[in-house]
């Protein structure tokens, strides 16, 4: 049998209590104290992940921990801000100790890495669902930060990293793909361990314009930055970077995954043309490639070009309202 914890204050003691770094009052007391650094604003982001909604409930507890704060560290790369610290509410319909121990363990380890400690947070049992809410403080110089509204028609479009793979992982598992083991092993990484690009987005700031992580799929977001813009989309279908472990699948199915597919977590910005050669530099300073997939148009809308330049009619479904006709 799995051991139950006594009480919540047991729990937060023993899995989510570490020594705060110098400057910093952490779990313990009524709020967390950290100092603003000079001349920098906070950036805040909170995401909130449900059983059933954004997780499988069998998910290794592990990855879990590692997620809840990626998908907060990767608002935090693409506002080009640094971490500071983070907090995490828990809503538990029970506590065994070996999820507790595998979750904290996923989460402490990204945390470490990126230098973004546990500052504090809320924990209660729940008579529902598994929920966990994480928020992360970040600093970023106020005219660095890379907003949404900052794209220029004529910029390059850059993405970093490969798309596709977390899609195919996610429709393996919940059988909208054929059940295909090889496969799976060879995407789900991209699923639940995600990497947020933390060290890209920081060295994007002051450089590239406009920047969104891709966690609802490249069209859905990319339309985020181009409405809050103002301006249109061309991308060049075969030059967008489709995830290795893609190769073989049907093309609608690609397509879709690349174009549609969520949980990417990779950078997708805008940069002017002849900052091509800083944003590479950026790029392998932080150790990410980064791909240009097009361009930025005064036009709204997005259209997306086939290697003959035939804009693509099969584009996923949900995304109608934003493309030119
Ligand atoms: P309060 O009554 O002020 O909400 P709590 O008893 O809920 O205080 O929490 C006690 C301390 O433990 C606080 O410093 C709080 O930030 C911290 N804490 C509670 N839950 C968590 C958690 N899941 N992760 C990190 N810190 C936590
Ligand atoms: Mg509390």
């Amino acid at each position: 049998m799995e051991t139950i914890l006594a009480s919540e204050f047991d729990l937060i003691a023993r899995y989510f209590t570490r020594p705060a770094p110098a400057g910093m009052l952490g779990v313990g007391d009524d709020c967390a104290l950290f100092p603003a650094p000079a001349g920098m604003h906070i950036a805040t982001s909170t995401d909130l992940l449900i059983q059933g909604r954004h997780f499988f409930p069998d998910v290794d507890p592990a990855a879990l921990g590692h997620k809840a704060l990626a998908v907060n560290l990767s608002d935090l790369a693409a506002m080009g801000a640094r971490p500071i610290g983070c907090v995490l509410g828990l809503a538990l319909p029970q506590a065994s100790e070996s999820w507790l121990a595998g979750f904290a363990q996923g989460f402490h380890g990204l945390a470490d890495r990126h230098g973004c400690p546990l500052m504090g947070g809320d924990t209660t049992r729940s008579p529902h669902d598994l929920a966990i809410s994480v928020t992360v403080f970040g600093a970023v110089a106020p005219e660095r930060a890379l907003r949404r509204d900052a794209a220029r028609a004529g910029d390059d479009i850059w993405v970093s990293g490969a798309l596709g793979a977390a899609d195919v992982a996610y429709r393996l598992l919940d059988g909208q793909l054929p059940a295909d083991p090889q496969r799976l092993a060879a995407t789900r990484r991209a699923l639940e361990w995600p990497e947020p690009r933390v060290a890209l987005g920081q060295a994007l700031g002051g450089l590239a314009r406009a920047a969104i992580d891709i966690s609802d799929g490249l069209l859905q977001d990319l339309a985020h930055v181009l409405e809050a813009s103002g301006v249109g989309a061309h991308l060049a279908y075969e030059t967008l970077p489709v995830a290795p472990a893609l190769r073989g699948l049907p093309a609608a199915t690609v397509s879709r995954a690349v174009l549609g597919g969520g949980d990417v977590y990779e950078l997708c910005f805008t940069a002017a043309p002849g900052d091509r050669e800083r944003v590479r530099a950026a790029a392998a300073a932080a150790g990410v490639p980064v791909t240009p997939i097009g361009r930025v148009d005064p036009r709204p809308g997005i259209v997306v070009a086939d290697a003959d330049g035939r804009p693509l009619a099969d584009l996923p479904r949900g995304f109608d309202h934003f493309l030119a006709s």
